[in-house]
């Protein structure tokens, strides 16, 4: 059966069988693809397909993607949306499936991949494209369903999407991977999965400036006449037309979410604590980038302590916190925490969510606080860094104990929202700062010469520098990023503090994104 895949963009659910080509290469609904990969292995194919999220061993939980459809109905039922119209904003509008084939040395491997285009209501789509063996079409529909809230929630204009990719990359050469990233990239833009005005890809787990350099330039080459092109991914590196601060900037919206927080004393009294962030115990699982950089500058710039660091060979902790960018280098040099000097070290890493703190962090994965271990969870603050960290059974535990916890849909959105900035970039053309910059130090500068004159004094050195330093593109990136965690945080409190049916922060997020998409929806006459 052969489908039109133009018509992908805009059917329900669009999965596609294709018979092989020379290279193996398939689109195929689910059902098939046993049998398909079966019959690839039989014609000398290795086919590079595990199931299932390594956390995930409980057979009564239900799927992330159901858990995130279970948060989004809960959120409805407070609201008073039209008859039908919260259907269609929960519905995943497309998804399309691909095998391909690369030729890797003397071998041939067959890898899956997806992009899920979740919501259309604003053009392009946006969301990250993941290398994990564990991917599935389940959690990349659950992703790109947390894409378009997370967008509504921050008001950036896109829609959400969001890909994956079956694969390890650890077990691969840089020369292998680019091979595949490239292939793979060829596949989407085919069906305009990768495109700067319909849908542009960004780095998440497993991926990162290097795989969206060579996207962009993928993309670039198979359509060089297109102005925009550059706008067709984002997370590239600087030089090749991304932002200063895309890197940080999931784990900096991270801190500055959280920042936003204890601003606000009744929020933090509901969470058991008090005062500010300095001195808090924090447990941070992952020190990928983004929990890299959210417990980096949570404990240099904010006092924090991070007590406990859980990666994938287990967790190490230390009452007088660790440092964590000796923790990152050790991980480098040695492939885990196990032997950080200084440290208690423990095999049994997921048992340090359970550890006694103030703040944790779950920042590698989804479904790592399940209802097998929600009530053991002591830390009184949840701050979402990944995706979908807490099932939706855990969820309902953890608010009857009382924890409280800042949603992923708003808490890691740091990421799309310089994304869009990078994007706003690629297709201005210009970078941030570029015309004010020398403009606003002039002005400093004699706004400090009008003092000294008028007060007859000289300004401290610090103040003047401070003055007459004008704002580069990192700062204003940073400046535009604590903006909009800023005011997301504040949109979110007030429906959790002014409606009674709402009955957490999360609910509160997602009535906040799902009320801006359908008055768009309702806008469009859909
Ligand atoms: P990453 O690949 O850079 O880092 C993930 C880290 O988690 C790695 O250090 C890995 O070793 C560790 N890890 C993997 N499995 C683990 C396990 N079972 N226990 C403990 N540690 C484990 O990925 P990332 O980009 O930092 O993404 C992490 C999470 O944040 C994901 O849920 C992702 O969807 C989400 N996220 C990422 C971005 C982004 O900009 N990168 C944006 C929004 C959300």
């Amino acid at each position: 059966m052969i489908h039109n895949l133009a018509s992908c963009r805009f059917s329900r659910l669009a999965s596609f069988a294709l018979p092989l080509n020379a290279l193996g290469r398939a689109n195929c609904v689910p059902a098939k693809l046993f049998c398909l990969q079966r019959s690839l292995k039989s014609l000398g194919f290795r086919c590079n397909c595990q199931t299932g999220n390594p956390m995930m061993n409980d057979p009564n939980e239900i799927t992330f993607r159901e858990s995130v459809d279970r948060m989004f109905d809960r959120a409805t039922a407070t609201m008073d949306l039209p008859l039908g119209l919260a259907e269609q904003i929960r519905s995943c509008n497309s998804v399309y499936q691909v095998q391909f084939g690369v030729k890797l040395g003397d071998r041939y491997e067959v890898f899956t991949g997806w992009r899920a285009v979740h919501s259309e209501h604003i053009l392009p789509v946006k969301g990250g494209i993941r290398y994990a063996d564990f991917a599935n079409q389940d959690e990349v529909e659950a992703l790109a369903a947390l894409m378009s809230y997370k967008c509504a929630i921050v008001m950036i204009p896109f829609g959400g999407s969001k890909g994956a990719l079956k694969i390890d990359p650890r077990q691969y050469s840089e020369k292998d991977l680019e091979k595949i990233t490239r292939r793979f990239a060829q596949e989407l833009a085919k069906r305009d999965l990768i495109h700067p005005s319909l849908n542009v890809p960004a780095p998440d787990m497993g991926t990162g400036e290097r795989e969206m350099g060579w996207i962009s330039d993928t993309y670039q080459s198979l359509f060089p006449g297109q102005a925009n092109g550059m706008g067709c991914v984002t997370g590239k590196p600087v030089h090749l037309g991304g932002i200063s601060g895309r890197i940080e900037a999931t784990g900096r919206g991270v801190q500055y979410g959280l920042r936003e927080y204890f601003r606000h004393p009744d929020d933090v009294t509901r969470a058991k604590l008090n005062g500010t962030l300095e001195g808090k115990r924090i447990v941070v699982q992952g020190l990928g980038n983004v929990g890299y950089h959210a417990a980096k500058f949570l404990s240099e710039e904010d006092g924090a302590k991070i007590t406990g660091i859980i990666e994938r060979d287990g967790a190490i902790s230390s009452a007088d916190g660790l440092d964590v960018e000796a923790v990152k280098q050790h991980i480098t040099a040695n492939g885990g925490v196990k032997g950080f000097p200084g440290a208690d070290y423990t095999e049994d890493g997921a048992s340090m969510l359970e550890a006694d703190c103030d703040i944790l962090i779950p920042a590698a994965m989804e479904s790592v606080i399940t209802r097998q271990n929600a009530a053991k969870i002591q830390a009184p603050l949840i701050a979402e860094a990944a995706n979908g960290p807490v099932t939706y059974a855990a969820d309902e535990i953890l608010r009857e104990k009382g924890t409280v916890i800042i949603p992923d849909a708003y808490l890691n959105a740091g990421g799309v929202t310089v994304s869009y900035f990078e994007w706003v970039k690629n297709l201005a053309r210009i970078r941030f700062g570029y015309l004010e910059r020398r403009n606003e130090e002039r002005r400093g500068q004699m706004l400090v010469e009008a003092l000294e004159k008028m007060l007859n004094t000289t300004v401290p050195q610090e103040i003047r520098d401070q003055l007459t330093t004008g704002s580069d593109e990192l700062a204003l990136v940073r400046s535009g990023l604590d903006d909009t965690m800023r005011n997301a945080y504040n949109n979110i409190r007030d429906i959790f503090n002014a409606r009674e049916k709402v009955v957490d922060l999360r609910t509160a997020a997602f009535v906040c994104g799902i009320e801006r998409i359908a008055k768009r929806y309702e806008s469009m006459g859909i």
